[in-house]
Order: C-alpha cells, then structure tokens, then sequence
C-alpha cells in the first residue's frame, strides 16, 4: 500500500481565476474562479440565462472575457485565439458539415492544419473505432442517426488530441430514451479517455449520474461546487436547495440551542435540526432544508421527533415512487416522495389529513449569509449552510 507521501496530488487541467463578462452594462459572469482537476468530469448546471455557456465559451476562446485569467495546465490561456488552444467545443446542435461524409467530418480540424494524408486516416480510424463508428466512415450526415451524429461530433473534436473536452448540451437534441443511453456512452468514453469533460447541461440527472463534481451557477456565479451527492444532500446555499432535488424548505427562527439540536419555530410548528459545531444563536433567522424522500408519514396522534401536519392537495405516480403535494394550515407547500405506495390499509385519499416526520439528522441548516461575488447584486443576499 502506498503511503500518503507516495500519492501524487491531484494536478489542475483547468483553472478559472476570477473571470468576469459584461455585456454593455449587463453582468453575465461575476468573478467566477473553479479548478478542474486531471480526468475529471465537471458538469456546469444551472437555470437559464445563469451564464454556463458563456463561460463555456471563454473557456474555448470564442468569447473574450471582461476580467480574469484561464490557466490550461498550468499555462496561461486567456489571450490564446480559439485555434490555439488546446481546448475543443462539442455543440449543443453538432455544427456537422452535411456536404461531408463522417470521414471527412471527423478529419476536419486535421486536414485543416494540413497533416500527412496516411496519418490523418490512421487517427481517423482510431477515432472512430473509439466512439463505434468504423463501419460509418463513408456515409453522408443526412444518413445517420440522431446518437450517430452526436459520436461524430466527439470524434471531430477528439481527432485533435484536445487537453479538454467542452460540451454545451450536447445530448439535448436527442429523444429522452437515446439521451439516457449516450450518457452511459459518454461517461465511459471520457474514462477510457482519462482528459477532462467540461459539461453544460440544464438537466439535472444528466449532471448527477455522469459528473465527478457538479457547479450549479445562479446569475452570473457558482453558489456551489462538489460531488453530486453533496449538491443533493448538503445544499450550501437557499438556491441550491431550491434548485436540485425535491426539497422542502422551512423558514422560522431559533428559540432554543439545547443537547445538540436546535430548535425552530417555524409557521406551523417547532422544528428541530442537528446543532452542528457553530449553531445559530436564538433569535437567529434560519432555512431549515428537508428532502422530500426523508419525509415519512405516521397515523395521526404518533409521537416523532420532527412532525407536521398537513393535507393532501396531489399525488404523482411516478412508477417507482409517488410524490404526496401537502399542505400545512398555514399555507406552507410539503412535498413527500415515498418508493412504493401505501399499501391498501394506508389508501390516501386527496384533502385527507396526514402527520408527517422526519428525523433531526436529515434537516439541512441554512442561516443568511452573503455569498461570495454576490454582494453587488440588488436582491443577492442569500442563505448559505452553517460552517459553510
Ligand atoms: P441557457 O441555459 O438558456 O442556454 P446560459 O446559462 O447558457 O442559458 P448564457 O447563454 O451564458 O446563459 O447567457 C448568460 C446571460 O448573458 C443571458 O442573460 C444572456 O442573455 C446574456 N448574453 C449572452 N450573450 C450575450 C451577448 N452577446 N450580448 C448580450 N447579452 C448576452
């Protein structure tokens, strides 16, 4: 077993230093710094309009920056052409040449810089092998498949031995049963691969089941950045819990501080949190943070920890979970997702009255802070995680 010493610290691909874009007086990215490491996959994610795909575009030099500085390998990268750099941009519509068949289309960017013609078809070959395209070589564009397309897209942009590979939605073209099918497809090209993926997307369980870490951008900034089962359990800021998932969030302020807990008055009752090491004082206001998955429900009169009552308004039956919509007497919406259906006995039936529980655990704190780069938008006070 090697000792700590023996193991090699991660290296950086790909560094983002504080870049900034405005357009005219219109903030489009605020001082968003990130570090990619070696072999990862990094997906951006976040509402429209946030900024993910000019920040991609940076990255590729097809946008130039207000302020900041890109490092590529330890290179500084911000005043490189788009030609220059080592960096290629897989398009959310493929941009192929249709006048082209797939050889010539994945040979493009070869022939532009004018490689020996047996060189440029052995990597065309070896490319092509790679995303399964072999026997496609001499087809038109028009003859392939929507998947098709998308491989040679990669292939086109992987001919030129990119140090990192950036990709702006690049399976939103495609029906919801291929898109599924190319994510696996994708996730293991980029492993046998070993570069980077820098990957926008809009779609949340595209980002969480191929991602190492995943940004989610909210005007112009990062508000979070991790691996996905931290985004999806430990929301950092008011934002990312609204965002991702399928939480609940509560606002109250604390009225006690006591064995670990704090306890929270919120609209319909007190509601109790994990203390963590720096706790809120009382008085504090606070967003207490509750999946929809780590709420149960109880016969009425049960005694638990953390409950609620609410009403049923709605339920959605997904297959395997179904999605109870409640609402609580003072008007609070509680969404609660079980895995199977309540059995015959616990038949549910709209308007019914439930108590609902969850454990102290499961409660995410959030209290007002700033977030970063935040501070000169109107409105951009948010809550961030304690110890955050
Ligand atoms: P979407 O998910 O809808 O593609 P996005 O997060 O990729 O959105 P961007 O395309 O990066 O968002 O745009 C960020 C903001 O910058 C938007 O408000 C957009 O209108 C604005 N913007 C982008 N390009 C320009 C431009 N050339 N001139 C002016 N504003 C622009």
């Amino acid at each position: 077993m090697n000792a700590i010493s023996d193991i090699a610290p991660p290296q950086v691909d790909l560094e983002l230093r504080g870049i900034a874009k405005s357009f005219g007086d219109f903030v489009a990215l605020e001082r968003v710094d990130l570090a990619i490491e070696r072999g990862e996959f990094v997906a951006i994610m976040g509402p429209s309009g946030c900024g993910k795909t000019t920040l991609l575009r940076i990255v590729a030099g097809l946008e130039s920056m207000s302020s900041g500085q890109l490092l590529l390998r330890g290179q500084d990268i911000s005043a490189l052409p788009v030609h220059k750099r080592s960096t290629r941009l897989v398009w959310q519509n493929f941009a192929l040449f249709p006048h082209l068949n797939v050889r010539q289309n994945i040979a493009f960017g070869l022939t532009l810089r004018r490689h020996d013609k047996a060189k440029v078809k052995a990597k065309v070959d070896e490319i092509a092998d790679l995303v399964q395209l072999g026997q496609f070589l001499d087809r038109r564009i028009g003859q392939l498949s929507g998947g098709q397309k998308q491989r040679v897209a990669i292939a086109r942009a992987l001919v030129t031995e990119p140090e990192i590979l950036l990709l702006d939605e690049p399976l939103s073209a495609l029906d919801a049963h291929l898109r599924i099918r190319m994510q696996s497809e994708m996730k293991r090209l980029q492993q046998r691969l070993g570069i980077s993926f820098l990957y926008v997307t809009h779609n949340q369980s595209e980002a969480f089941s191929m991602a190492d870490r995943v940004v989610v951008m909210n005007r112009g900034r990062i508000e979070q950045y991790g691996p996905p089962e931290e985004i999806y359990t430990q929301p950092k800021t008011h934002f990312v819990a609204e965002f991702v998932g399928s939480n609940n969030i509560f606002d109250g302020k604390v009225v006690d501080v006591e064995g670990g807990l704090i306890k929270v008055q919120c609209a319909d009752a007190v509601i109790s949190a994990a203390a963590g090491e720096r706790p809120p004082g009382k008085g504090s206001t606070v967003s207490l943070v509750v999946q929809a998955d780590k709420i149960g429900s109880k016969p009425a009169g049960t005694v638990a920890e953390n409950s609620l009552n609410a009403v049923l308004s709605g339920r959605e039956f997904t297959g395997s979970q179904v999605i109870y919509h409640l609402e609580t007497a003072a008007g609070v919406e509680v969404k609660m997702v079980a895995q199977e259906p309540f059995s015959q006995t616990e038949r549910t039936a709209i308007n019914m009255a439930m108590q609902l529980y969850w454990s102290p655990g499961d409660t995410v704190v959030l209290r007002p802070g700033i977030v970063p780069g935040v501070e000169n938008i109107p409105g951009g006070r948010s809550y961030v995680a304690l110890g955050a």
